[in-house]
């Protein structure tokens, strides 16, 4: 296996807290082992494109704190395509790239493992999304940040539910993955979480808003996980409406707010103990495996185990929700 001695870096698709604390923690373990490393900018568009610059540890001073990408993301259509990629590869062996750190979600790590099987290049991918929809990793950079996002929206918004005596849903992110919903719900003390894992059937969902609704409480919020599918809060207040209209329903939707905000210290350690962690992966040899953790200890989970895995019910925080909400 040839040397590596240039890493190349880049996040992609949607943004998450603690990405920027991960490309610092690539770039600066890169260095103290003697690599050089280059910052590719918008996802694979920069790669498609050309658009990189050599990084320093100077490049990644004082981000640790912020939001975002400093790297910028997108979403590169091109790079789906065997022409992009082979556009992407000569760019990349023009700048002298040895290897990839690609941080990012499902969608970016399939990318990389096509890339990686077609032109046989050691990639290390580094969980970045806030949806907590990776396989192989109890947790994704940039969840644990949203989740306290949410948590203090749904804080405010259960003031003015109290005080209207009013029944609200709350749509949150997540891709289809049910976890921002239910751990928040269960964070914010919320009566309900409806998640994409659990079909909700209009009899459920009256129960819910009955039991939520109780004699001794007078105000109830759901957590509502974003889905096409179901239509979302704005699907499910309309059933309402129209099944029980004696309830005040009302919608908000948290939108692009949840993918802002400095990161925790939990994203932040995270990314960078993963970040720490690709380095030595590619200096081992390792290749084609995204770094997750699993019961606290980082472990390596190949491409295609992390972006295939099926979502099962979390019955436990369920429960959870159902107990405490009573
Ligand atoms: P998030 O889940 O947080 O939105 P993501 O990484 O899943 O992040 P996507 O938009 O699904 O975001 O993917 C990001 C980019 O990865 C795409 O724009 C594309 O460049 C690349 N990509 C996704 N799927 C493929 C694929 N099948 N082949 C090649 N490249 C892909």
């Amino acid at each position: 296996m040839a040397e590596i001695k240039c890493i190349g870096i880049l996040t992609s698709g949607g943004d998450a807290p603690g990405m920027n604390a991960a490309i610092r923690a690539v770039t600066r373990a890169a260095i103290y082992n003697g690599l050089s490393v280059v910052g590719i900018k918008r996802g694979y568009y920069g790669l498609v494109y050309n658009d990189m610059e050599p990084f320093t540890s100077k490049s990644v001073s004082n981000i640790i704190q912020q939001g975002g990408t400093i790297l910028k993301t997108a979403r590169c259509k091109e790079f789906a395509t065997v022409d992009g990629r082979r556009q992407a590869y000569d760019n990349m062996r023009a700048a002298g790239i040895d290897a990839l750190v690609v941080i990012g979600g499902d969608g970016s790590l399939t990318g990389a493992r096509i890339f990686a099987e077609e032109y046989d290049i050691p990639i290390v991918g580094l969980p970045g999304t806030i949806d907590n929809d990776l396989g192989g990793t109890d947790q994704t950079i940039g969840y644990d940040t949203a989740l306290n996002t949410i948590i203090e929206a749904v804080d405010k918004i259960r003031d003015t539910a109290t005080s209207h005596e009013r029944l609200f849903f709350v749509e949150v992110m997540g891709h289809m993955a049910g976890d921002l919903a239910l751990n928040s719900a269960i964070a914010s003390g919320a009566e309900a979480a409806i998640i994409p894992e659990m079909e909700t059937e209009i009899d459920q969902l009256g129960d819910l808003v009955k039991r939520g609704f109780r004699k001794s409480k007078n105000s109830a919020i759901v957590l509502v996980a974003e889905n096409p599918t179901t239509g979302g809060a704005l699907g499910l207040a309309q059933r309402v409406k129209e099944e029980f209209p004696e309830y005040d329903a009302r919608v908000t939707i948290l939108g692009h707010l949840q993918r802002g905000g400095s990161p925790t210290a939990a994203d932040r350690i995270l990314a960078s103990r993963m970040g720490v962690e690709a380095i030595t992966a590619l200096r081992e040899g390792q290749r084609n495996v995204m770094i997750g953790i699993k019961n606290g200890e980082l472990v390596y989970v190949p491409f295609v185990k992390a972006t295939t895995h099926v979502r099962t019910v979390d019955h436990q925080g369920v429960d959870i929700v159902k107990i405490l909400s009573i």
